[in-house]
């Protein structure tokens, strides 16, 4: 284990400690223990960081100068390159990711993105010409010019932190908004990070301010409810995320809401590699703690024994080959919290009194250490109507779900408040894909493919969202349109 460098507050340019000192402790989900300290902001660093940026959006050419914007946000990226060492230490130290997830999901992806943002970026159209129109006995020429939105609040969970905050911050910092970053608690050295570099790139004061503090609620209220922020784009749990859209109503905010997910991966009896596509399903990188992953696993009635066969010896064969801090095979550590472990093991047992077979795993497991670990577990013979299939139990925790025929795995895969991700798999293309377009999420994965990409729009319908994350489409969330008319 080691020990994290302070995580510090990043407001109007300075790099600080929270007015008063306070701080509090960032607990390492391997051992329970503090892997270092964060300043804990309080409701005026909040205040200060807020009207900083306003300052800096309305104040400087940051919203108009695109040359300038490209230049830093490549500097800090070359910054970020030359820190993934340090990446890697606070995506295992304060998420908990194993080392053979941690380069992947963690921080390649999260860079790789950031480097197609700058690729895309080249390709935004700041304007468009509507064409003249003749009425009212003249003509006009009309266009539509887009425009920053202005000061940004981008909310941040601890699953995937630096894939969120790049997703957020980059978009924001290149459509030409100031930005307020805030950070999950258990993720504030996440955030400080972007706060270091920018100063080290010698971004302007008040453009990118980073915030965090021990209440989950505070600083993000704050930005919410505040007049001064334009929009608030949220990653994060659906019932937060209702209440920020909730909160937002006062100022009417504009509100991008990234949420939570229970998405279905359906593999149809047709499958070329049925017992791989099935075994496959395990949910196990990164502790099942994905928005993403595909957690509700629809197999066919007629296969259901053989996939119930091949799960359980797949779970066997996985074994105790997760957990370890040092191993660089494991893709599973534990899960973030005490909090997230209580709530995955009620879970547990929510699942067995609903009647469901616990196929594999299900218990705490202290030996592999004083943090939070919870084995690989597996629930056959479930309904969709169960809680185990309907709520988001962001944990490693898989349900399998029987249907009889492509209509009915539908249905199954659409019967949920959630609309994320989805996946089919068939030996028949046609046929895969014909489902996949059946499937109410905003993005299905058709034998394997990868539908999350930094060159593509990312987002959820129904309770998993509202707009899209990454591809030009993540930047133009940041933009406004406005119109302007000239008679001829
Ligand atoms: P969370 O909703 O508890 O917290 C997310 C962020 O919101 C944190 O920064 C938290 O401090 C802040 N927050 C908490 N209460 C707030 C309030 N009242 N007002 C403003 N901000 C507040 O989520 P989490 O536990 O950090 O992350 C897990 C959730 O995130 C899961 O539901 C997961 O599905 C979702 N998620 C979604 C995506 C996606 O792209 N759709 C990606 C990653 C994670």
């Amino acid at each position: 284990m080691i020990t994290l460098p302070d995580a510090k507050l990043f407001i109007d340019g300075v790099l600080r400690d929270a007015q008063g000192g306070a701080t509090f402790d960032v607990i390492s989900p391997w051992t329970g223990q503090p892997v270092g300290k964060a300043a804990n902001a309080s409701a005026a660093d909040v205040d200060e960081a807020i009207a900083s940026a306003r300052r800096a959006f309305d104040t400087t050419d940051w919203s108009t100068n695109v040359a300038k914007r490209v230049e830093l946000v490549t500097k800090l990226r070359a910054l970020f390159e030359e820190n993934r060492e340090r990446l890697s230490d606070l995506a295992r130290n304060e998420a908990g990711a194993a080392m053979g997830a941690v380069g992947r999901a963690h921080v390649d992806m999260a860079l790789d993105g950031w480097d197609d943002y700058l690729r895309l970026f080249p390709q935004l159209k700041w304007e468009k010409d509507y064409g003249g129109r003749t009425g009212y006995g003249f003509e006009t020429r009309r266009q539509a010019v887009y425009e920053p939105v202005g000061v940004v609040g981008a909310i941040t969970p601890w699953n995937v932190p630096l894939y969120v905050n790049v997703g957020k911050v980059v978009a924001a910092l290149l459509a030409g908004c100031t930005v307020i970053l805030k950070p999950a608690p258990n993720t504030p050295g996440m955030g400080a990070i972007f706060g270091e570099l920018a100063l080290a790139a010698g971004f302007p004061a008040g453009v990118l301010n980073v915030i965090f503090g021990s209440d989950p609620a505070l600083a993000g209220e704050m930005l919410v409810t505040d007049p001064r922020v334009d929009l608030i784009s949220f990653t994060g749990s659906t019932g937060v995320g209702k209440r920020i859209m909730e909160q937002g109503a006062a100022t009417l905010k504009r509100v991008f809401l990234e949420l939570g997910g229970k998405s279905a991966k359906i593999v149809l009896e047709d499958s070329a590699n049925f017992a791989m596509d099935v075994a496959q399903s395990m949910l196990v990188f990164h502790a099942g703690q994905g928005c993403a992953v595909h957690s509700r696993l629809l197999v066919p009635r007629s296969r259901y024994e053989e996939a119930k066969a091949v799960l359980k010896h797949a779970y066997a064969s996985f074994g105790d080959n997760w957990g370890d801090y040092d191993n660089p095979a494991h893709i599973m550590g534990p899960v973030v919290s005490q909090r997230q472990m209580e709530r995955v093991l009620s879970y547990v047992d929510i699942g067995q009194a609903e009647g469901a077979t616990l196929l594999a795993g299900g218990k705490a497991r202290p030996d592999k250490g004083s943090g939070y670990f919870i084995e690989p577990t597996c629930f056959a013979d479930v309904t969709n109507d169960m809680r185990i299939a309907q709520e988001e139990i962001f944990g490693p925790v898989l349900v399998v779900i029987p249907f009889e025929d492509d209509d009915d795995a539908v249905r199954i895969a659409n019967e949920s408040a959630y609309g994320l991700c989805g996946g089919v798999f068939s030996a028949d293309l046609d046929r895969a894909i014909a489902v996949a377009k059946r499937i109410r999420t905003g993005s299905v994965s058709v034998n394997g493919g990868m539908c999350i990409a930094g060159d593509l729009p990312f987002g959820g319908y129904k309770a998993s969202g509202i707009g899209r994350e990454w591809g030009l489409e993540g930047i133009e969330e940041f933009l406004e349109t406005k119109l302007i008319a000239w008679r001829a």
